[in-house]
């Protein structure tokens, strides 16, 4: 599998599938803007997924939409390893994939950072990225990676990775995911990407502390923020007009305090031991 090879099959996906060929085509459209560090895009697709109820009944109750047998008859699927890339019909990037496991299993990273790491070096360009079952999959049930071209710029607490050797880049990843009592990853969004200054590939762990912050909702005063991968490396995606309009630095910097780390106090935590 090369990145060509996924273009044709991006191309082919949308010209057989309306839906997503009007999302993607809505998503050119998309209103962004520069806020603090951050890049927010206003994108009312993403409504459903921002808005998904992930705790165990609801999950329970629907139909796995990852599930072959569920999905839509247009959507078409590339084999990979014991995956299938799909296009996301929802995307938040102009190319969004969503590499499902064939099977109905759940979001579960341990034995899988060695996929994660080869699906990064084959979609040269992309970052691949993972969102833990507790911190924004909208499949906690069935496992999946994403990947998108977009570059990440992490500014909460992260634990960096560098990949020289595939096999021990993978022993720190779950060394680290070990450590910090996570190793199926349900509290934390990995990203996968080629560091365009440093040449390699790398791995961003970011620990969270809650999935979704206090003021998340749609009452007064609340805002429909869904932070995951995307939102720690720095595109904040607004399902709805008002909340682009009204988010402020103030507002970043808030739901970044109460979903994850901040970089100061990691550094005071590693100098105490
Ligand atoms: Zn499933």
């Amino acid at each position: 599998m090369t990145v060509s090879e996924t273009e044709v099959f991006f191309k082919e996906q949308v010209a057989a599938w309306p839906l997503a060929e009007r999302n993607y085509a809505d998503l050119a459209r998309c209103l962004t803007k520069r806020v603090g560090e951050m890049t927010v895009l206003f994108n009312p697709a993403r409504a459903a997924s921002s808005n998904a109820k992930t705790d165990a009944g609801s999950i329970a109750l629907r139909p796995c939409f990852l599930c072959a047998a569920n999905r839509p008859s247009e959507q078409r699927a590339l084999s990979w390893r014991g995956y299938e890339i799909l296009v996301n019909p929802f995307p938040i990037f102009d190319r969004h994939f969503t590499i499902a496991a064939t099977s109905h299993t759940p979001q579960d990273i341990s034995g899988r950072i060695g996929d994660m790491i080869a699906l990064a070096r084959m979609l040269d360009g992309y970052t691949v990225f993972f969102n833990g079952a507790r911190c924004g999959a909208s499949a906690p049930d069935h496992f999946h990676f994403q990947a998108a071209p977009f570059e990440p710029h992490i500014s909460v607490e992260c634990h960096k990775i560098e990949v020289i050797d595939d096999a021990a880049a993978v022993g720190q990843a779950e060394l680290y995911l070990e450590s910090i009592g996570q190793p199926r990853g349900e509290m934390v969004n990995i990203l996968c990407y080629r560091d365009r200054v440093a040449g390699q590939l790398v791995i961003d762990i970011v620990r969270r502390k809650c999935h979704r912050p206090s003021f998340y909702g749609t009452g007064e005063g609340e805002m429909l923020l869904s932070p995951a991968s995307v939102e720690m490396a720095g595109y904040l995606v607004t399902p709805r007009r008002e909340d682009y309009v009204a988010v402020t630095p103030e507002i970043i910097d808030c739901m970044a305090r109460e979903v994850a780390f901040s970089r100061d106090k990691s550094r005071g935590m590693d100098k105490h031991g």
